[in-house]
């Protein structure tokens, strides 16, 4: 965890929140740069950031919204934010003073950094990550005691679903929400990688909507949505 009065953030800037139930709303993105994590299909991680200080965020932040504005939402996003909580929990507070929602979007995985600024959170993206599309390990107790926490809040769960995905893996991620939120929506996105997008591939998509079916036996809400900006061409 960084423990400094500046974070390392990638940009800020106006767009479409194109992902999940609030697909389709302006939201202000405050991109992070450091995730404590590494996806393989991961279109964020080499993307070099500078070190803003709060009075920095805070200004650009005003200023976007005057300029391009107003957005539903400001959005943390990544990266992976909760590795900047300290830095969030001075942040946080300053952008509530002004009146702006926060929006966090995260891989689910950092609990006790959710804790030390839940309380400014309005809305929370949690990502499940299966290991058999990231190539990464699997994160089911991280998973479990983050979901526990998010669910104070709005949330809802997003999984990335590439043709690798291991139906048990996916099965994992349905139980566990099953066990502790069966009804925030559950969310399938198609996987994007550099040179293509999950939603060309029928194939893919044939398999998602099986998968859809599979969970739709536990939980009340699963739904297929792609990224709405990869298929706009937008930001
Ligand atoms: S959790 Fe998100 S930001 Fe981190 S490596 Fe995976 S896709 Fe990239």
């Amino acid at each position: 965890m960084i423990i400094s009065k500046t974070a390392g953030i990638s940009e800020i800037f106006s767009s479409i929140q194109g992902e999940g139930t609030h697909m389709g709303e302006r939201h202000l993105f405050v991109r992070f740069e450091r995730c404590n994590i590494h996806c393989e299909y991961c279109d964020e991680i080499d993307k070099a950031g500078e070190a803003f200080d709060i009075d920095s965020v805070v200004k650009r932040i005003v200023k976007l919204e005057e300029e391009a504005g107003p957005h539903h939402y400001v959005s943390l996003t990544g990266g992976e934010p909760l590795v900047y909580a300290p830095f969030l929990r001075m942040l946080c507070p300053q952008l509530r003073e002004r009146k702006f929602k926060l929006y966090l979007e995260t891989n689910g995985i950092l609990d006790r950094a959710l804790s030390e600024i839940i309380e400014w959170v309005d809305v929370i993206a949690m990502d499940m990550k299966p290991a058999s599309v990231t190539k990464e390990k699997n994160y089911w107790e991280e998973h479990e005691k983050f979901l526990k926490a998010a669910k104070a809040k709005e949330l809802f769960i997003k999984v990335i679903l590439s043709k690798e995905i291991d139906t048990q893996e996916f099965m994992t991620c349905v139980k566990m929400l099953r066990t502790h939120a069966p009804s925030i929506p559950f969310i399938l996105q198609p996987i994007s990688l550099k040179d293509r997008e999950g939603h060309d591939d029928r194939e893919l998509l044939r398999l998602m909507a099986e998968l859809q079916q599979m969970a739709s036996y536990y939980l009340r809400d699963v739904r297929i949505i792609p990224r709405l900006h990869r298929i706009l061409n937008i930001k």
